[in-house]
């Protein structure tokens, strides 16, 4: 089985999925894409790299049971969907904290508050398949666990249960 775990950057994915406890491969998707040099030039405006969708579809190809990390990981093949949420404003002090400008942290916290990543996993693999996580008030081990739920089967599909429209 593949599993996705995404969601806008801050939301935790790096941090919970290093907790999880399983029997699939975990991937993290952007590490593997600076490693491996599965990118093809740089998007100057923000200074992060661009992801090469062909190389990264060919990386992944053959591999099975694995759970792949990244806010691109809804772009790829994937049986379950995980979608890790988190309420902008808190978003937005931690990416500070990571260092990010004001600019990014503000535009991340936008893109959250407007579900874009929610909207194109339930785009790309259908409401059936996407499981959203609630992450605000958890810690990354609690995110784990529903992590972990999601893989053994026990958590039911769930798309649209957050509003953060009130951040606009
Ligand atoms: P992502 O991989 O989604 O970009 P990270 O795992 O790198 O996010 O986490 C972003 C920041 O938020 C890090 O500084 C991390 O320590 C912090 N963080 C992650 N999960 C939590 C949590 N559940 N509670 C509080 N802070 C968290």
């Amino acid at each position: 089985m593949r599993v996705a775990v995404t969601g806008t950057p801050g939301t935790g994915k790096t941090t919970a999925t290093k907790r999880v406890e399983t029997d699939l491969d975990i991937v993290h998707l952007n590490e593997v894409i600076r490693t491996e040099g599965l990118h093809d030039g740089t998007d100057d405006d923000r200074g992060s790299l661009l992801a090469d969708f062909d190389a990264i579809d060919e990386y992944l190809a053959g591999k099975t049971d694995l759970l792949v990390e990244s806010h691109l990981a809804h772009h790829f093949d994937a049986e379950r969907v995980v979608v890790l949420r988190c309420d902008p404003e808190t978003l937005e002090e931690r990416l500070r904290e990571r260092g990010e400008s004001s600019a990014s942290a503000r535009e991340n916290a936008e893109s959250e508050a407007l579900d874009v990543i929610l909207s194109e996993a339930v785009t790309a693999h259908g409401e059936n398949a996407v499981y959203e996580i609630e992450t605000t008030h958890q810690t990354p081990e609690e995110t784990a666990r529903a992590i972990e739920a999601v893989i053994a089967g026990d958590r039911e599909p769930s798309a649209g249960t957050v509003d953060y429209t009130d951040y606009l």
